[in-house]
Parts: C-alpha cells; structure tokens; sequence
C-alpha cells in the first residue's frame, strides 16, 4: 500500500505529493487530469515570487518538480470511491477502471470548477473577457467597463472589489432581489461607478472574434432584450467542489466542500483534504499550494504515530 496517497493532480495535489515524497514515504498521485484549473488559465500574476506566469507553463513546472521524487503518477485516473479505513487501517480508493488502491492515508484534493452560465459566447471568450475569479483577474480590466454577473456575496464581493479598479461595474443578477448580506448590499450601493440590474438574464456573450466586446440581457420583468457594451465579464455563480463521488464518507458542508480542520484533517482517520475542494476560504493556487502542505505534513504526523506493522 501507499503511504500518502494524492487524489488530484492540480497545486494541492502537486505540493501534498512533494512534501510527502521528500519524506521518503511511497507516495501516489491519482489525478483526472494532471495541473487541474491551472491549466485552463492564462496570464497568472498573483503566484507570489513568479510575477507573470502562464497555465501551461505552471504546470510543466509542477509536473517536473513532481517527477524529481519517486512518486507514482497515475494520470488521467479518476477516483469514483473512497474506503474509509477497516481494520487493516487501511483506506482505499476505487478508480472509474475498476482498480483498488489502497494506502495508510489519503489526500484528497479534487479541487473544483466554476459554474458557467451556458450561454452562446461564454465558451468561445473563457479568458478573452470572460472571467471567474476577480482576485486573479481584476487588474486585466484596469479602466475598462465590465459586468459581474451574480448577486449572492461572491459575486458582490467582485462588484465592490472590481469598482475599485475598472471604470465601471454592471451587477446582474437574475432574481428579482441580490441574495448577498446585506452589509454588502449597503456598501455596494453606495458606490458610484456600480449599477445593479435585477431580474436580469444574461442571454448571449457577444466578442469581435478576439476579446469579448458586450452581453445581452433580457429584463424578465417584460421580456426586453437589451445590450451591454463592455469588455469583460466576470461570472459568479458558484463554485462547485469535485466532490461528489465522496457523499457519504467525509463530512462534507451545506455547499459540498469537504470539512477540514487547520491541518487539513477531515471527519474520518488517516483521510487529509486541501485545496478548492475543502471548507478552506479563498480558492487560489498559492493558497491550494499551502494547504497541500499542510495536509502532507499533517498525513505524515499520523503515519509515525501509527502501531509498527
Ligand atoms: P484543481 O486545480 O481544481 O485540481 C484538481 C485536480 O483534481 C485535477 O487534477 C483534477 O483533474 C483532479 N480530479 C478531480 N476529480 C477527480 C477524481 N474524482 N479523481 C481523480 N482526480 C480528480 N488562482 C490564482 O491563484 N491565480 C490565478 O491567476 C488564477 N486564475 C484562474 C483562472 C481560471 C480560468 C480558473 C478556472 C481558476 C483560476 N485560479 C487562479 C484558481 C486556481 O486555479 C485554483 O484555486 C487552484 O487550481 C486550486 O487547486 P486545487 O489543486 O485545489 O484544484
């Protein structure tokens, strides 16, 4: 069996499998696809010593310091199960192919993808204006005018954190009332370069072939179509954590994301969890990275307290 066994290949997996292996322990990683949202990124500025970096490259890099320790890669494997630990103490986990692995402890760090809105263009201009994450993001947008689409917090989080960087920020939302705390509500309000339009599609990403240049919206009240010229998107509407292959086993919160303590240790033994896919606040590569770590780290404080075999 594996000592650390790493579900997900993207900066949480990547680091837990580093810092496991540079313990001389057997290490495993078992990823869907290897670099994970990374690398669907383009321009990444905000990993911190790297000032301008781009998915791909990220990833190389990742995948190359990987490969400087014996760890056994298993690359486009998804896992479909996990088995919480009997009275061997071993957890297993079960791949889509049907194979059974079985380690000491399990990382789990399946990460998590944006919900899109699915309308025509969204796809077409994913990074040519159309954006999920507004930490990462926003700069690009410096003085040009965009539009959050989602009126929970995240997405008026984004609203009040773009107003201070764009020229202007169009909130929609497509209830007939935002749903964000109200505190956010009032600060939101209170800005001058936001408008807030509610029970408001949006129907259609428009672009000139390269970058996105306006939206189309239908007011739901009286079934106007209505357009929107700007130059980038940001959307939020959710982020949904890989999880739910693990109902059922781990903890998991109201929103689907694996409960984790400050080392990363989720409700059953032996079981660590880091990344996108854990309660852990703020989705970010640095901060994937880090928690990685910690959960290597923290599996590796419960194998050398484990009985000899
Ligand atoms: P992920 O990167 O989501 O990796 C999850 C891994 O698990 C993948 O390998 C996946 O294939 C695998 N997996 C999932 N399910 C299974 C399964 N059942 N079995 C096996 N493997 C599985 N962050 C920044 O800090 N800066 C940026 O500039 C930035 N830009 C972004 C731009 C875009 C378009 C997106 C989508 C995200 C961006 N982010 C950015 C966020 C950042 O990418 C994430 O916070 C980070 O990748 C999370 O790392 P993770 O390892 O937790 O999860």
């Amino acid at each position: 069996p594996f000592d650390v066994l790493v579900i997900g290949g993207g900066p949480a997996g990547a680091a837990s499998a580093i810092y496991a292996a540079r313990k001389g322990i057997a290490t495993g990683v078992v990823a869907e696809r290897f670099g994970g949202q990374v690398l669907d990124t383009m321009a990444i500025e905000n990993f911190i010593s790297v000032s301008h970096t781009e998915g791909p490259k990220l990833v190389a890099a990742l995948e190359s310091h990987v490969k400087d320790y014996a760890v056994d890669v298993m690359n486009l494997q998804k896992a479909a199960q996990l088995v919480p630990a009997g009275s061997d103490g071993l957890v297993g986990v079960r791949l889509e192919n049907g194979a059974i692995l079985s380690a000491k402890t399990v990382i789990l760090s399946t990460g998590a993808r944006w919900r899109s809105m699915n309308v025509p263009g969204e796809q077409d201009y994913r990074n040519k204006g159309v954006a999920y994450c507004p930490h990462c993001d926003g700069p690009l947008f410096k003085g040009k005018r965009v539009a959050v689409i989602g009126g929970g917090n995240s997405g008026v989080e984004a609203a009040i954190d773009l107003a201070g960087i764009v020229a202007h920020v169009t909130l929609i939302e497509f209830d007939a009332q935002l749903r964000a705390d109200a505190v956010l509500q009032t600060r939101l309000r209170s800005l001058k370069n936001v408008d807030v339009l509610v029970s408001a599609q949006t129907t259609e990403v428009h672009g000139d072939g390269e970058k996105v240049s306006a939206l189309s919206w239908k007011n739901r009240k009286d079934g106007a179509q209505h357009r929107l010229d700007l130059e980038g998107i940001f959307v939020q509407i959710g982020l949904v954590p890989n999880t739910e292959w693990l109902k059922g086993t781990v903890s998991l919160s109201p929103r689907g994301e694996i409960e984790v303590d400050a080392r990363g240790a989720t409700s059953l033994p032996g079981v660590f969890a880091a990344g996108d896919c854990t309660t852990s606040p703020y989705k970010q590569i640095i901060i994937a990275m880090g928690d990685g770590a910690k959960a290597a780290l923290s599996a590796f404080d419960h194998l050398i307290r484990l009985a000899p075999q």
